[in-house]
């Protein structure tokens, strides 16, 4: 029996387009090509919209500034597709916009990595959507409502530049709690070709991992995190790695192919930790992998640090990549804190002489503040860090405006 269409349910995009009035400040944000638009902003507007329909923006002489889809169950009331001069959004205005994404990471398949970020949201002119590539299967993961209603043209626009086996629709949380807008889909559902019967297996780097594309965090994977894990395998050599927030083990397998002999994953997700078990097995055939000894350890990373600790228990290399700690405004000044808590536990494992990696991905936290917090931590702890490097985004997540950088991460070592 042929399988029914997920999208069936789903209605089309509304002919209508809502048009937008906006304040002085927004208008000069938008000529500047800001993607989005906020509610308070909107001075006036033709009538009501739904999520999806297209809004366009207009300046105070009526003039188009820009054209953008209409969000009404979110304060991010319009995310904006294209600035400065009327244009149709359909199809192949679509397949153009993707097909501009997939060229800028045109070199990453010829390292050996098959696993990356396609399309980065509003830092590729799509906002609210991301595309990740594991192999064959493509997964699409929406932040906005409005693109509900765009799933069938986004479906064919993939189909025209990247025909993927499979096509897996990921849903951000804050969505799930609108099923009126859903139409019956779900957080994982497939759109197009057989479902992925397991954990989907790709190359980074030439290492090979599996993604849980249904149920895993983010897309599956953090893909984000590739060029700090190839810097990681060349600090590696000979080290004792403790890989803090492991997740399925990126950094460990690099840690462990660098040559590592001894290496920790510390996760508080027993089923993350599994993956990470999978992973270091997917590449045994290489011998330097073979060698590493590798052990999960599931706990609170706060609470496990201060016990090895009290164990005497050190190591040469730290990785230390939380979860975002901010997700809002009002939660900088403890997201830095546990920051600083975090540098300091690690300290207490660390070697005289060790090196420390110390990530953030809090969009809220900005670079020199999150560097600034690590840094005095580590003064408090009586071990001024010498730094190598501080490093942002890997190509496929590139930043378009302020908000779109998120990643930070501090390569240093310890006296
Ligand atoms: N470094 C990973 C990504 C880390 S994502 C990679 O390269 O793939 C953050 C991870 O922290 C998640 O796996 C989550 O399960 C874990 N986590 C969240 N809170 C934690 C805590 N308090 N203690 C330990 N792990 C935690």
């Amino acid at each position: 029996m042929p399988s029914l269409d997920p999208l069936t349910a789903v209605p089309p995009p509304a002919e209508r387009r809502l048009a937008l009035r906006v304040t002085p400040a927004a208008q000069r944000a938008l000529r500047q090509g800001h993607p989005w638009l906020f509610d308070q902003a909107i001075t006036a507007q033709s009538g009501e919209g739904r999520p999806g329909d297209l809004a366009v923006i207009f300046d105070a002489h009526r003039r188009f500034l820009a054209i953008g889809l209409y969000d009404p169950t979110s304060p991010l009331r319009v995310r904006v597709l294209h600035h400065g001069a009327p244009t149709a959004i359909d199809r192949s205005w679509l397949s153009g916009k993707l097909a501009g994404a997939i060229a800028w990471r045109s070199t990453l398949p010829e390292n050996g990595t098959t696993g990356y970020r396609l399309v980065h949201g509003e830092n590729d002119g799509l906002p609210g959507l991301v595309i990740d590539r594991y192999a064959s299967t493509l997964v699409a993961k929406i932040y906005s409502l409005a693109w509900i209603p765009r799933l069938g043209e986004l479906r064919a626009a993939l189909d025209d530049v990247f025909p993927a086996a499979c096509l897996v629709l990921r849903l951000s949380r804050d969505l799930l709690r609108r099923p009126e807008y859903l139409y019956g889909l779900e957080d994982g559902t497939v759109l197009a070709g057989p479902p992925p019967e397991g954990p989907v297996s790709f190359l980074e780097n030439g290492l090979r991992f599996e993604a849980d594309v249904l149920r895993g965090q983010k897309t599956g994977f953090f893909l984000d995190q590739r060029d700090n894990r190839a810097r990681v395998e060349r600090l590696s050599a000979g080290q004792e790695v403790l890989n803090v927030f492991a997740y399925s083990g990126g950094f460990s397998l690099y840690a462990a192919r660098g040559g590592a002999p001894e290496v920790v994953s510390l996760d508080s997700s027993a089923p993350a930790l599994a993956a990470a078990e999978r992973n270091f097995a997917l590449n045994l055939d290489l011998p330097a992998v073979a060698a590493a000894h590798h052990t999960s350890l599931a706990a609170d990373a706060f609470l496990a640090l201060a016990d090895l600790r009290r164990g005497g228990r050190t190591f040469d290399l730290l990785i230390v990549d939380p979860p975002a700690f901010a997700k809002r405004q009002g939660e900088v000044s403890a997201a830095l804190n546990a920051y600083e808590r975090l540098t300091a536990l690690a300290l207490g494992v660390l070697r005289p002489g060790g090196t420390l990696v110390m990530a953030s991905c809090s969009s809220r936290v900005p670079a020199a503040a999150f560097f600034d917090a690590v840094n005095a931590a580590a003064q408090r702890a009586g071990r001024p860090l010498r730094e190598s490097e501080r490093t942002g985004h890997p190509i496929d997540h590139p930043v378009l405006f302020p908000e779109g950088a998120y990643l930070k991460c501090l390569f240093a070592r310890a006296p």
